[in-house]
């Protein structure tokens, strides 16, 4: 059947005064009914721009999908008009982003800022968008919620106001809620408590979540499955398993390198990938990583790799699959 979303050959770019960047370059996804994906990255790497592309949310210009489909039940996204889009997003589709404050109005009450699009949109009545409101406060772990909805998001912490831009996506019983680096902006402890919330959210509701994130160690725990992404493309997806055991993309194997972990002293260093991402400017005509790669091969400054499926479900774009570079390598070969 018909995944609940399905992104094919996404490309989308943004015009500057520097030139044309190619922020994402042939993204593929899909998501299943209840499913998390994460997608992982460092920043610049086209998450974020893959997500706003989703919601319809790249202004344009600077920005444009030059490429590419995005169906949501089986329509397509792109095809939908301004109007049409409106009502999809917040009612089937839900997106949060790494800092609450700039998402709340500070001048409005939690009460009117959650039940705002229940009454204007959908026509609840006030006493129902209520109700719905302090179930979801309620759900989101927030107490005292009935006196809660009374007061402003300055009265809230910074965990307490992401648990009410939770509230407030999860309003409408969207199908799909996007998370762009929900926990970044708290401190570790909060995290935790937020991801907790996040599959608890999932368990209840049912809701298929797309999490962004530039840290592996968010989505340990949460992900069924994981997109890496590296300069606007994928580099590797698998589920979980894949990903942390059996990661085959030295891009990959740096990230896990690089995880802080939840139960780990905080004070351990980690190690950084050395280098930085190529500019999208005009993207190499190879590998993207191969600057920072320590098994570069010359292919991989000339031809791109291609996406290979290493078993069910895992994928990766890397010559070190190619069998001549198991030749090449010998018993040095780095993915035994
Ligand atoms: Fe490294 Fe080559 Fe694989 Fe790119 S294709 S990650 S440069 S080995
Ligand atoms: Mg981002």
């Amino acid at each position: 059947s018909e995944p609940l979303l399905d992104v094919k050959n996404l490309h989308v770019s943004f015009q500057t005064y520097g030139g044309r960047v190619h922020a994402v370059r042939g993204v593929n996804l899909t998501l299943e009914k209840g499913e998390t994906l994460a997608i992982v990255g460092e920043s610049g790497c086209g998450k974020s721009v893959t997500a706003q592309s989703i919601m319809r949310l790249i202004s344009e210009p600077p920005g444009k999908i030059t490429d590419g489909t995005i169906r949501f039940k089986g329509e397509n996204v792109l095809a939908y008009s301004n109007k049409k889009m409106r009502s999809i997003r917040g009612r089937e589709l839900a997106m949060i982003f790494q800092d609450p404050m700039t998402s709340l109005n500070p001048t409005l009450t939690i009460g009117d800022q959650l039940t705002e699009g229940l009454i204007n949109h959908q026509g609840h009545t006030k006493a129902k968008a209520k109700e719905r409101a302090l179930e979801m406060l309620e759900l989101v772990g927030i107490s005292n919620a009935k006196e809660r909805l009374t007061q402003y998001p300055h009265q809230f912490s910074g965990g307490m106001r992401q648990r009410i831009m939770i509230a407030m996506a999860l309003m409408c019983d969207p199908e799909i809620l996007i998370a762009d680096e929900p926990t970044t902006a708290l401190d570790v402890t909060i995290q935790a408590q937020i991801l907790d919330l996040f599959k608890e959210i999932q368990r209840k509701m049912g809701v298929a979540i797309i999490m962004i994130t530039h840290d592996l160690g968010v989505v340990a725990q949460l992900a069924d499955r994981i997109h890496v992404m590296y300069a606007g493309k994928v580099v590797e997806e698998g589920n979980r398993r894949d990903l942390f055991y059996k990661a085959q993309h030295p891009y990959t194997r740096g990230l896990l390198h690089s995880v802080p972990r939840m139960d780990a002293d905080r004070s351990v260093p980690l190690v950084p990938i050395p280098g930085t991402p190529p500019d999208l400017f005009s993207p190499p005509a190879g590998c993207a990583f191969a600057d920072r790669c320590d098994y570069a091969m010359e292919v991989c400054t000339q031809v791109e790799p291609m996406r290979v499926n290493v078993e069910q479900g895992h994928h990766v774009a890397c010559w070190l699959q190619d069998e001549r570079a198991q030749q090449a390598f010998g018993k040095e070969f780095p993915l035994q």
